[in-house]
This record gives C-alpha cells, sequence and structure tokens, in this order.
C-alpha cells in the first residue's frame, strides 16, 4: 500500500482529517482537483466572512452621524475591495498547503475516482491506501428556469465577485448565504429584495430569533417576501423580469442580478463510490459514530455525509474519522452551533424552543431584549435578543438563540454549557463582566426564572 491514511478532498473536513491522521503517525495524503482549502476557504465562509466585514464598516460610517461623526459620503473603490478579499484567501489556502506539507501529508492534485475498495486513480496516476477518507463536499443547487449565466444570475460563487454594484438585487432563499449576500448588497447600495418558500426566514432557527433578525432587516429598507415562489424569469433591456407566486397572486418585480441560494448538493455521486460497494443516498454518504461507511475502511465527512452543511461539523468530523482510522476509540457526539452573519448576527445552538415541546420537555423559557443591556447602548444598538430554553423539571439548558452584535462568539459559551449539561441556575450564577453583550445570556436565564434584574420579568412556559 501506498498510504496508510488517503484523504479525498481538502475542504475543512479533509485537511483536518488529513492533519490529525499524520500528527497520529500515519502515512498520509489528501487529493484535492480543485482548490486546496475546499468551498470554506476559497468561495464560502472566509470570503463571505471578509466582504460582510466591509458592509459592517459601511453601515457603522453611516450610523456614527447619530451620534456626531460624518464621514461623508464612502466612495468604494471595488478592485480594491477584491484584491483585500482575494488576498485573505490566498493567505489561509496558503497556510492549509504548509500545514499540510509541515505535517508531511502529501499534496495529491487531481480528480480522485475509486478503482476498486483500496486504490484511488488520480490521471493517470494509480494510488492505493488501507483507509479512504471521503471528504468531496457540496456544490450549489441550480433552479430550473433560473440557470446561472455567471453574470446576471449568479450562485453564491458568482455573487462572490462584486465588479459592479446591481441597482436592483435579488436573493431566491432566505437562509444563510442569501441573507448574507443580501446584507453586502444593500450595504455596497443596491435595492435588495429577499425570497423565501417558507413562512419565515431561516426556517431551521427559532422563531422569535428569526423573527428579530427579519425586523432588523426590513428596518433598514431590505424587501423580504416570504411564503412566496420565484417561478420564472425573462430577461428584458431594462432588467429581469421574474415572476413571483404568493398566495395564490401572481406579481412582477424586475432586478438587475439573481443570486440562487436555495441549499447546497451532496458530491457523492460520480466517484466510483458505489462501484465499490458503498451506500449512496441522493448524493450523501451515510456514516455510523466513527464516521465510517458501511464498507468500513472507508470513511465520510463533512458536507457529503448529512446535513447541517457547516465547516465547523466538518473539521470535527474529519478529526474523529482520522482517530478512528488511527485505531482510537473516536465518535462524533456533539451539538452543533450555527450562525448566520449578517448584522446583527444570527446564533443558535441546541434546541429551538418547538424543537424541545417536540422531543416532549415542559420548556422553560427566558427572552432578554438586548434594548435593555447598558454594552448594547454604548454600541449604539438598539435590537436583537438572546433568548433560552430550559427543561422545566430538570432546569438543563436545552437551547440558546440569539440576534445581536458578536452572536456568533457568544454562542460559543452557551454550546460549551450544553455539553457541560449546565442548568439555567449556573449560568445564572455565573458572575459575567459588566458591561458587556454576554451578561445577555445571563439575564436571559435569570428571566426564565422570573428573577432578571434589568428587564420586567414574563415568565413564559
Ligand atoms: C457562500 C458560502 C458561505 C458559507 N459560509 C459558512 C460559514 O460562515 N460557516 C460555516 O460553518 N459554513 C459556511 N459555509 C459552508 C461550508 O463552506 C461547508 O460546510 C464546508 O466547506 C464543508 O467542508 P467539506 O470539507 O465537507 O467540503 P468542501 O469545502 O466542499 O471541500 C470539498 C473539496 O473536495 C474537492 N473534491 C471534490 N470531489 C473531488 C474529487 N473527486 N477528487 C479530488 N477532490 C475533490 C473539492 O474541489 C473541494 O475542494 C458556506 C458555504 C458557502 C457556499
Amino acid at each position: 500500500m501506498d498510504y496508510e491514511v488517503l484523504v479525498i478532498g481538502s475542504g475543512p473536513g479533509g485537511y483536518h482529517a488529513a492533519i490529525r491522521a499524520a500528527q497520529l503517525g500515519k502515512k498520509t495524503a489528501c487529493v484535492e482537483q480543485e482548490y486546496v482549502g475546499g468551498v470554506c476557504l476559497n468561495v464560502g465562509c472566509i470570503p463571505t466572512k471578509a466582504l460582510l466585514h466591509v458592509a459592517e464598516d459601511l453601515r457603522e460610517a453611516k450610523h456614527a452621524k447619530s451620534y456626531g461623526i460624518d464621514f461623508g459620503e464612502p466612495k468604494v473603490d471595488l478592485k480594491k475591495l477584491e484584491a483585500w478579499k482575494s488576498g485573505v484567501v490566498q493567505k489561509l489556502t496558503g497556510g492549509v498547503r504548509s500545514l499540510l506539507k509541515g505535517n508531511k501529508v502529501d499534496l495529491i492534485e487531481g480528480r480522485a475516482t475509486l478503482k476498486d475498495p483500496h486504490t484511488v486513480q488520480v490521471g493517470d496516476r494509480s494510488v492505493t491506501a488501507e483507509k479512504i477518507i471521503v471528504a468531496t463536499g457540496s456544490e450549489p443547487i441550480e433552479i430550473p428556469g433560473f440557470e446561472t449565466d455567471g453574470e446576471r444570475i449568479v450562485n453564491s460563487t458568482g455573487a462572490l465577485l462584486v465588479s459592479e454594484v446591481p441597482k436592483r438585487f435579488l436573493a431566491i432563499g432566505g437562509s444563510a448565504i442569501g441573507l448574507e449576500f443580501s446584507d453586502i448588497y444593500h450595504a455596497l447600495g443596491s435595492d435588495v429584495t429577499v425570497v423565501e418558500l417558507m413562512d419565515e426566514i431561516v426556517p431551521t432557527a427559532d422563531r422569535d430569533a428569526a423573527k428579530e433578525l427579519r425586523k432588523s432587516f426590513e428596518k433598514r429598507g431590505i424587501k423580504i417576501l416570504t411564503s412566496t415562489k420565484a417561478l420564472n424569469q425573462k430577461k428584458t433591456a431594462d432588467g429581469i423580469e421574474v415572476t413571483l407566486e404568493r398566495g395564490g397572486e401572481r406579481e412582477t418585480l424586475v432586478v438587475d442580478k439573481i443570486l440562487v441560494a436555495v441549499g447546497r448538493k451532496p458530491r457523492g455521486t460520480g466517484l466510483g463510490l458505489e462501484e465499490v460497494g458503498v451506500t449512496v443516498e441522493r448524493g450523501f454518504v451515510p456514516t455510523n459514530a466513527h464516521m465510517q461507511t458501511n464498507v468500513p475502511h472507508i470513511y465520510a465527512i463533512g458536507d457529503v455525509t448529512k446535513p447541517p452543511l457547516l465547516a465547523h461539523k466538518a473539521m470535527k468530523e474529519g478529526i474523529v474519522a482520522a482517530e478512528h482510522a488511527a485505531g482510537k476509540p473516536a465518535a462524533y457526539d456533539t451539538i452543533v452551533p450555527a450562525v448566520v452573519y449578517t448584522s446583527p448576527e444570527l446564533a443558535s445552538v441546541g434546541m429551538t424552543e418547538q424543537e424541545a415541546k417536540d422531543a416532549g420537555h415542559k420548556v422553560r423559557v427566558g427572552v432578554f431584549p438586548l434594548a435593555a443591556s447598558g454594552r448594547a447602548m454604548t454600541l449604539g444598538v438598539s435590537e436583537g435578543l438572546v433568548k433560552v430554553i430550559g427543561d422545566e423539571e430538570t432546569d438543563l439548558l436545552l437551547g440558546f438563540h440569539m440576534v445581536g452584535p458578536a452572536a456568533g462568539d457568544m454562542v460559543a459559551e452557551a454550546a460549551l454549557a450544553i455539553e457541560m449539561g449546565a442548568t439555567l441556575e449556573d449560568i445564572s450564577l455565573t458572575q459575567h463582566a459588566h458591561p458587556t453583550i454576554a451578561e445577555s445570556f445571563m439575564e436571559a436565564a435569570e428571566a426564565a426564572h422570573g428573577m432578571a434584574i434589568h428587564v420586567a420579568n414574563k415568565r413564559r412556559r
């Protein structure tokens, strides 16, 4: 055998698996067909977060007028912005290359297909391995009638290249990707509409949190059309005429650019997996808790296994697969935080109120509005909330949902609390520094017991 562990794909899942396998002394290779670092580093998490930071700066500059600082009308140099964003991506992907090299992982560039259960073909090279970890990720879903042309109708990759600011921008899909780009284009000056098929944006989020984010988007003038379907489009000289269907009624919307962000599909087919006996279901590769497929020496991790399609889930699964492949008793058994990096951010971990009820819990809910937070006021923030869900009988924290500044960082405390089996009382008893946004978590836990200090207590069950 050429290698003890061979990883297909170098995204967050793949490079974590390869590095950990090498750290555990395994002779390891990683195959990549397109870009080292995968979707997250090249066309996903990192470049979107860079643009969202710019959007935040633009909004802050405008907002500063309300407390006496006028920076004037911002001028955005799109070429410079692109160069900066690409620079961030290059630095990080270059970093992953050096990390692979530093850990003595052989990087094999090319497209991998399985020839037999232990042989992977890359171009004209056959590579054999004792264990194989599949980390091939996912790609955008297209919708019929809205085929992307890379210019006027784009997917997330196309939307990342802001060569001009469209006057009218439409996002089809009101989840993380659609909302993050809506935030970016609106801050750059586009008139933005979001169309979502379900009756609320971010359908996987807690309803109160999603509503709060929606309120904030609408307040700044972003139009959100829920329970609405984009039916078809026609390109005209004046723009793109989109037909929408809402409550049985049809209406037309004319825009200049459309982002299709209705979800992503796993890349589990076309690799030869099924041919060597690995089960593939609608493109996903099912695994057990050790990340093994039904063929025990072939593992799968990340977007190709199952939702949620998130980078940190892929990373953790990569570590589990590598450790198990190296003979350790590793298993994946953790809760997954989720963050929408808009301004304000929406972050959550654990169960939504509805999920807790559906699971048979008698729930205890505490909400703390950021309007009552001194720290939020000093930051000029008047919207947002922290909502905690606890179990009435055991007082265990079941879920945390937040809309507000740095919610994505705040969610780490809640994830730790749930992992450690913390009760709402444990959170109330933990002294939080004042004034901080983090105090809102403590006060939400207190509110769940009707004991918050900075808000009138409405106990909800
Ligand atoms: C616009 C956008 C923003 C996002 N923002 C966030 C965020 O902020 N936070 C978050 O957690 N997640 C985010 N995500 C999701 C995140 O990018 C993915 O969950 C993550 O990249 C999945 O990692 P992965 O290792 O499973 O696969 P990928 O990152 O998809 O990597 C798979 C790699 O495998 C390679 N490959 C595929 N087939 C083969 C083959 N046959 N041979 C060789 N190589 C192959 C591909 O070229 C690719 O490089 C975002 C996604 C998008 C699109």
